[in-house]
């Protein structure tokens, strides 16, 4: 039995605020609704499935994340689901507007991530927020974070206002634009590789420990950092899902990009590294990654011989 799977779960592609550096504009919010994925209720099946599902996993964590997964219809019912299932974590990323729904959410969640974003505030929002987050931090962990784009002097002022008054330190987050395509130019900025982890050929968990789940319940496997808007899906929602056994990996893939923009490797480094261990990967594999250098010099070393052997 695999040890862990950490479901990344997108609610519903659809937020109750309206960032402009959202990092999901487009794909999670900002969105004209009948382009929306999700469907009412649909959280449901999802969470059934995710309780079938955790048959074959030791832990199970599952993220409810978005948008905002506190605004979709059914959430308490399925998050009820889930906490019965005995082995399922559940997580919970919000933007706290909802404060009901998320009271009554709160009690089957294990940890809560609170997204500030205080330019889109009043001050009594802000307010609000500081006393849940006073509330919530002695029954739970809780962590507040900010997207670290655009800051005035005012926001900077009400940040600490916060940090202060929680006793809470905020977790800034460097604004990435929307996907990164490996390094690549995305919406015409520049994406340093250098930002991020060095990452190719090494084993990625993605597929193995990581799945994500999208807003209209399609599962995605495999490397799906890269494989995203293409194939390697599966619907959680239509009838005939076989079970996550078809769709598990049975290695950890080598990843096939430069540099990696997220950090699920370092999640549970332990777990990975014992993993890695147990399936036998090289130090290369884990730590190092490939030379891009060697790579290249390696391809051109194979196209000359496969040349070679055809003129011959
Ligand atoms: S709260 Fe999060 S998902 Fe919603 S608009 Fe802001 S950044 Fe985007
Ligand atoms: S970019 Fe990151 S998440 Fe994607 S395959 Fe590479 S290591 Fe895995």
């Amino acid at each position: 039995m695999r040890p862990l799977g950490f479901f990344e779960w997108v609610v519903i592609d659809n937020c109750n605020l309206r960032c402009p550096y959202c990092v999901n504009k487009g794909e999670y919010s900002h969105k004209n609704s009948l382009k929306m994925l999700y469907r009412p209720g649909a959280e449901i099946v999802v969470a059934q499935k995710l309780v079938d599902v955790s048959q074959e996993f030791e832990k199970v964590i599952v993220n409810l994340t978005g948008g905002e997964p506190t605004v979709a219809v059914r959430i308490e019912e399925a998050v009820r689901l889930l906490a019965a299932a005995g082995n399922i974590e559940i997580r919970l990323i919000t933007n706290l507007r909802a404060v009901d729904r998320f009271r009554r959410i709160a009690p089957y969640v294990s940890q809560v991530g609170v997204s500030l974003h205080v330019a889109l505030r009043s001050e009594r929002e802000i307010n609000n927020i500081i006393s849940v987050v006073n509330e919530y931090k002695q029954k739970l962990p809780v962590t507040i974070s900010q997207v670290d784009n655009g800051l005035t002097s005012k926001d900077l002022a009400e940040l600490a206002r916060i940090q202060n008054e929680t006793g809470l330190t905020i977790q800034y987050q460097t604004f990435i634009p929307p996907w990164t395509d490996n390094g690549k130019v995305v919406d015409g900025e520049k994406i340093s590789s250098a930002s991020f982890n060095r990452s190719l050929g090494k084993r990625c968990t993605l597929g193995y420990f990581y799945f994500l789940i999208e807003a209209n319940g399609t599962l995605k496997y495999d490397l799906w950092c890269t494989t995203r808007k293409t194939g390697n899906n599966v619907s959680l929602v239509e009838e005939g899902f076989p079970g996550i056994s078809h769709y598990l990996l049975r290695d950890m893939k080598k990843c096939p990009n430069k540099s990696c923009g997220c950090n699920y490797n370092y999640f549970f480094h332990d777990l990975y590294l014992q993993e890695c261990q147990k399936k036998g990967y090289s130090q290369r594999e884990i730590f190092l990654g490939e030379n891009e250098r060697t790579l290249s010099k390696f391809k051109r070393l194979v196209t000359k011989v496969k040349t070679r052997f055809r003129a011959g």
